[in-house]
């Protein structure tokens, strides 16, 4: 193919292996393989008990520095290395990606399976549905708000004793608490399990959440980039009976399904975790869970194929697990717990796993560490910094969003340096070697390419070398997984950047200061009163999730470099509290994204007699 292949004309001249090849290559019995087609198929969990003696890989996380708005090659970088250590090398590897969402896929960024000759393959089955994941969330997270809203009604309307009847129906004659019931009773704190024996007090309270409208923070969720939702008004029909209220949706990835999903370790986990999972306040103040609202049975039987992570290819033949996939700006930003430890448990000591955060070192890496690192107890090896000329030059004062700036010298200019600089300081915070991996494109200059990598060495990073996946597949990242293998020789000496006891107030405080270089930070009042209900209910201990913009180090999109002499502000906080982490939105962070004036989609067609989709990248 020629070098101007588009990404699906390279993802379609090469016919993937059959998965169940593929599967028997990395070690899984046919039994642990459940196929989705010919070239992708989910991994059961029990391949985590058959495995449990073998030594971890080596883990390797992909990160970057502040991007432009195109993406800067993390997920090229990850695949480039993973073909570059399997099919050159000849070291055990895997990659663990997250699943796109539609999205940046039909918004304005495209698919996330890689890009040249360094993708996931077939791209487009990679890129749109995949195995019905993100789908299985948006059908969970989507129960939970009907729950509330028919709760509210129902409560609304009927006596006490009529709630009651319909909550603890009568079969045959005898009336019996179901499971979930009885564990609310439990954290009632009424003691009985013969629904005939409450008081009316104990019915009342066993009945009614009594959910403050105005407190619910559940939202709906779609994957679409769809603005209009932002607010929406629900209840407006006559049989709704004046339930009307103001609500809105997230993007499915924002759900906090999907960071649960994300996090869990095992089956159980990610029920308990949905069960824990706070959807308001009653009116007197006490958080109202899923399973307060008796739902998280069902939610664990949608998502219970979800937990599986897919197995798929790269261009070279090599395994990749696509599992989770959630935003790094309004989400923790990383792919599965679980997809990481199977795949460190199947390549073996001297393997490799390399995984993916996303956006800039200060958004997706802080995260891997103090909540996905916390979450598995895995400590990584490396960190590989992926940089860009392009995106140095927008750093040094260049325009921001035009492709390639011809013309537009870094040599000299302090801003590409500084940024550079930072996320390489970022990445040290954690005592963990750093590789930066220079992505070339073909309108970087040897003299550009040069400096970087000098750049990088001087500010700090263990090496700095050009990577040349995107043209040359996995032997144009040779030197990278050169560099990669001899710095997981090296000691690393993690540490967390915050102590989980410390107070929510000053562990925002340390990410502000420490990762994004703000003097202070600045609360509404609104999230100071939500800390302290926060602390009320004994959620103080959990990890930070802040949601902020990934186009500067600062709240400020339009701040490029090291933004300096700016106060955080903390516009709001919220909990997710069965995936464990505190959630303050900086700025104006949206959780629902919005389309541009010509969104990708204009691009993307099917021809309906070959039935090849074309304008995917
Ligand atoms: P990220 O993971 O950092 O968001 P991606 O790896 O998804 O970035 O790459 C973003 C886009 O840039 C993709 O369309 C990809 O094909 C393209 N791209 C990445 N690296 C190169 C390169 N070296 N030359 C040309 N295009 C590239």
């Amino acid at each position: 193919l020629s070098t101007f292949a588009s990404d699906i004309e390279i993802s379609r001249a090469q016919t993937p292996k059959p998965v169940d090849q593929l599967a028997e290559e990395i070690g899984l019995l046919p039994e642990e393989l459940e196929a989705y087609g010919r070239s992708k198929a989910k991994v059961r969990l029990s391949l985590l008990d058959r495995l449990h003696k073998q030594p971890d890989g080596k883990y390797v996380l992909v990160a970057g520095i502040t991007p432009t708005p195109l993406g800067e090659g993390k997920s090229t970088v990850t695949i480039g290395l993973v073909q570059a250590l399997s099919a050159h090398l000849k070291l055990n590897s895997f990659a663990c990606l997250r699943q796109p969402s539609q999205g940046p896929t039909f918004g304005v960024k495209g698919g996330a399976a890689g890009g040249g000759y360094a993708q996931v393959i077939p791209m487009e089955e990679f890129n749109l549905h995949l195995t019905g994941d993100i789908h299985a969330i948006t059908a969970a997270n989507n129960l939970v708000a009907a729950a509330i809203d028919a709760r509210m009604l129902h409560e609304a309307t009927q006596s006490d004793k009529a709630l009651f009847n319909r909550l603890v129906p009568s079969v045959n004659g005898v009336r019996r608490f179901s499971p979930i019931q009885i564990s609310r009773l439990c954290r009632l704190g009424i003691n009985k399990i013969d629904p005939a024996s409450l008081t009316p007090q104990e019915v009342s309270t066993f009945v009614r959440l009594d959910l403050d409208p105005s407190k619910i923070t559940w939202q709906r969720v779609v994957d679409t980039n769809d603005r209009f939702l932002r607010k929406i008004t629900v209840g407006q029909a006559s049989t709704e009976k004046g339930q009307i209220r103001e609500t809105g949706f997230d993007i499915a990835v924002a759900s906090e399904i999907m960071a649960i999903l994300a996090l869990a370790d095992s089956l159980v986990d990610m029920k308990n975790r949905l069960a824990r999972m706070v959807v308001g306040t009653s009116r007197s103040g006490q958080p109202v869970t899923a399973e307060d609202l008796g739902v998280s049975g069902a939610l664990a039987v949608l998502m219970k194929d979800a937990i599986k992570p897919t197995l798929m290819q790269t261009l070279e033949g090599t395994p990749v697990f696509v599992h989770a996939g959630p935003f790094a700006n309004i989400a923790h930003g990383n792919s599965s717990v679980l997809a990481d430890k199977l795949a460190l448990k199947l390549v073996g000591c001297d393997g490799f796993v390399v995984t993916e955060a996303g956006f800039g070192a200060d958004i997706g890496m802080e995260k891997f560490f103090n909540i996905k690192c916390r979450a598995s107890g895995l400590r990584p090896n490396v960190v590989v910094l992926v940089a860009t000329v392009r995106a140095l030059k927008m750093h040094g004062g260049g325009p921001n969003v035009i492709l390639f700036y011809y013309g537009f010298s870094i040599v000299g200019k302090g801003g590409c340096r500084s940024n550079l600089r930072k996320q390489i300081q970022i990445a040290q915070l954690f005592g963990v070697p750093v590789v930066v991996a220079l992505n070339v494109f073909k309108t970087d200059t040897q003299a550009e390419i040069d400096l970087v990598c000098e750049i990088a060495k001087e500010c700090g990073a263990s090496n700095a070398v050009p990577c040349h996946h995107w043209s040359q597949g996995g032997r144009g990242s040779l030197e990278l997984a050169q560099a990669v293998n001899e710095a997981a020789s090296r000691p690393s000496h993690f540490k967390f950047l915050y102590n989980i006891e410390m107070p929510i107030v000053e562990k925002i405080r340390t990410i502000a200061q420490q990762v994004y270089g703000a003097d202070d930070i600045e609360l509404s009042p609104e999230a100071k009163a939500k800390i302290d209900y926060y602390n009320q209910q004994g959620y103080g201990s959990l990890p930070i999730c802040m949601a902020k913009t990934h186009l500067s180090l600062s709240h400020m999109p339009d701040k490029k470099g090291v933004p300096t002499g700016f106060v955080l502000p903390i516009r709001d906080v919220r909990a997710s509290i069965g995936a464990g982490f505190i959630f303050p939105l900086v700025g104006t962070m949206s959780t629902m994204p919005g389309l541009p004036t010509r969104p990708c989609f204009y691009d993307i067609d099917l021809d309906p007699v070959t039935e090849e989709i074309t304008g995917l990248f």
